[in-house]
């Protein structure tokens, strides 16, 4: 329980790539045309780490960590639409992910274990979610691109309401 605050609540937090507003709208347009139930707009994201349930310490370690992190402004070209029948998804990737966010992800990982965070084994695979329990994801290669300029990180918290989730952005970190 954090001392100062008395808040003893623990919330679900991830960090990610928070699309502004014209790169939001054009995934939206690609969410729109690839799946029949679209993520809703607002919830468009790219997830670089999930953190899962924390507690406010953990928060504020996490955030603490990871503004020492040097993370360089890229752009993401997303010209790749693919999914996995197991997890069901249909997604937006990239078909060359650039350096810089590969490094961002593992320069993340590297400071959140200060924190006791376990990053995932498996290889990192960047990708937008458009849409859930798709039976049958499609994949299609060299889409006209979608041009995402990263210049910022975030931690977003999933607030679960009266059944549905909604994403909120508590802090942000830039790329230079
Ligand atoms: P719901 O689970 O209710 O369908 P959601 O998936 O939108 O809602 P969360 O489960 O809170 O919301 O997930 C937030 C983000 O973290 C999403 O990008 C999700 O894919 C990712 N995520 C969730 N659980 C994990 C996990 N165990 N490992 C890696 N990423 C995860
Ligand atoms: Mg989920």
């Amino acid at each position: 329980m954090n001392a100062a605050t008395g808040d003893a609540a623990l919330h679900r937090l991830f960090f990610a790539l928070w699309p502004d507003d014209a790169t939001r709208a054009r995934l939206a347009q690609a969410a729109r045309q690839w799946s029949h139930r679209p993520v809703a707009d607002d919830k468009l994201h790219m997830t670089l780490h999930f953190l899962g349930a924390c507690s406010a310490d953990q928060q504020a370690c996490y955030s603490q960590a990871v503004s020492a992190v040097h993370c360089e402004a890229f752009e993401l070209q997303l010209d790749y639409l693919g999914g996995r029948a197991r997890s069901q998804i249909q997604w937006l990737s990239a078909s060359h992910p650039p350096t810089a966010l590969a490094q961002l992800v593992a320069a993340l990982g590297e400071a959140l274990t200060s924190c006791g965070y376990e990053a995932e084994k498996r290889r990192f695979l960047p990708h937008v979610t458009l849409s859930r329990h798709v039976r049958k994801p499609r994949i299609q290669a060299g889409l006209p691109a979608i041009n995402w300029m990263v210049r910022d990180f975030v931690l977003v918290e999933s607030v679960a309401v009266e059944g549905q989730v909604r994403y909120e952005v508590r802090a942000r970190w830039p790329c230079r």
